[in-house]
């Protein structure tokens, strides 16, 4: 049998996230096959076999991988639209558009999206994804090839809609599914996709799209399936004023009480911006240990509101950070978030004293990891956990002069990515990602992006 492969990284601030928040202000990491060995301050032990590969990672800080919670790849392909609206503007205004994907498109508009996060830190992604017009392939299949071409860790929450317009929805009739059609999809996309193992690299959940995108039958037969093969549950809650108002008008209650009472409630459970939260929804949550996804740029930029993360942390719901998908935030990238997380919450109840850098980090990593359900395997640098992290340089113009590494990654501007592990293998190398090419990503999104626009000005011309 071969000798384990080390990689030895040293010289270097380390912020683990641990559970003690531990840090080395020059300090060493060995990784040995595609976990973490040993991570501790001063030189690597001496005498280490079978080293491939030693870096000197003076000047930088490592961290571990950012791990994304919430996303919408398809809309890579329409950024830049609808961007004075609010949400329920803003999709009526473009599942006109997203109605009309196919699989060429979706597979283009899942590489930019991995190659941009990839690219920024992200060792684990994922995809909401819920559009799944009649007719148009394994656009599943497709996102999940992209994924494995990135080189990422990844979740695809397989979603979905069964309330079109003729049933009081917002999405047109021919771009949602039967409810047991949707159902039967999402099972088989389980039976073939998921990996339960612990160094899986592509794990499946069950994703139905929101409370008024969805039947009440969908949701709560979703939860069964989702228990019944020991899966995941997501969805978008509390995002808006206007969902709350949906929800006390068709169901008599608001949306947490909704979830609750569809089975929706629970540790295997994690949900999308969580708003609109008064004191008893965050107290539910934190009782059954619901996680959040939290998208700060997302809720900036559709006007939604400030979701309340210090009283959730508080109250020890777990909560995780996400880019949204990219109709909602161009930038595409999670950097953006731990930097937004934390300015936007100072704006709210708790102003300075709301979330600090290592909070902001924690949010983007170890709570990234719980909320996915794999903080045993992901989220902090830890020996027996995968090798999952990041080297962040900061000795350039944009932070060679600011005091703190972890200040300086989060208050900073994005920093560049000397190299990014995941599982110990190289996904990014000095700012360049390893696998898959950037500059073609870039000629085919945009491709893709104006063959949309076309069918999409055709039909609707019509
Ligand atoms: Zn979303």
């Amino acid at each position: 049998m071969a000798a384990t492969r080390r990689i030895v990284i040293e010289n270097c601030s380390i912020a683990t996230v641990d559970v003690a928040d531990t840090e080395y202000a020059s300090g060493y990491l060995v990784v040995a096959g595609n976990r973490i060995e040993a991570v501790g301050a001063g030189k690597a032990p001496e005498g280490l076999e079978n080293v491939v590969r030693r870096i000197d990672a003076s000047d930088h800080l490592v961290t571990p991988g950012l791990v994304n919670t919430h996303h919408h790849f398809y809309q890579w392909i329409t950024r830049g639209l609808a961007t004075d609206h609010n949400l329920f503007d803003w999709l009526v205004a473009l599942y006109p558009t997203w109605a009309r994907i196919d699989e060429e498109m979706v597979y283009a508009a899942a590489q930019g999206s991995l190659a941009m996060m990839a690219r920024g830190g992200v060792t684990t992604a994922m995809d909401h994804h819920y559009v799944y017009p009649k007719g148009t392939g394994d656009l599943s299949g497709a996102i999940i090839r992209a994924a494995r071409e990135t080189g990422v860790r990844f979740t695809l929450a397989r979603g979905s809609m069964d309330r079109g317009a003729s049933d009081g929805g917002l999405p047109p009739d021919f771009a949602v599914e039967t409810l047991q059609g949707a159902l039967a999809a999402t099972e088989a996309t389980i039976d073939e996709h998921h990996d339960a193992s612990f160094d899986a690299m592509t794990q499946v959940a069950v994703a139905p799209c929101s409370p008024f995108s969805v039947s009440t039958e969908l949701l709560k037969q979703a939860a069964e399936l989702a228990r019944v093969k020991g899966v995941r549950l997501h969805t978008h809650g509390s995002e808006t004023v206007q969902e709350e108002k949906f929800c006390r008008e068709l169901f008599g209650m608001g949306p947490t009480d909704y979830f609750a009472s569809t089975g929706w409630l629970g540790e295997d459970v994690w949900m999308a911006h969580c708003v609109h939260m008064n004191d008893s929804d965050i107290a539910a949550f934190a009782r059954t240990g619901t996680g959040v996804a939290h998208c700060p740029s997302s809720n900036a930029r559709l006007a939604a509101g400030i979701a309340r993360v210090p009283d959730m942390l508080a109250a020890g719901v777990p909560v995780g950070l996400g880019v949204d998908g990219t109709a909602s935030n161009e930038s595409g990238e999670l950097h953006t978030e731990l930097r937004n997380a934390l300015l936007i919450n100072r704006l709210g109840a708790h102003r300075e004293t709301a979330l600090n850098a290592r909070q902001a980090l924690r949010l983007g990593t170890h709570g990234g990891a719980q909320v996915l359900g794999r903080a045993n395997e992901i989220g902090s640098l830890e020996p027996g956990k995968l090798a999952d992290l990041v080297l962040w340089r900061l000795d350039t113009l944009a932070h060679a002069a600011i005091a703190d590494p972890v200040t300086a990654l989060v208050f900073g501007a994005a920093a560049p990515v000397t190299l990014s592990l995941v599982g110990g293998e190289p996904v990014v190398e000095n700012g360049r990602l390893v696998h898959v090419d950037e500059d073609a990503i870039a000629r085919s999104t945009r491709a893709e992006a104006r063959r949309l626009a076309r069918i999409a000005a055709r039909d609707l011309s019509r």
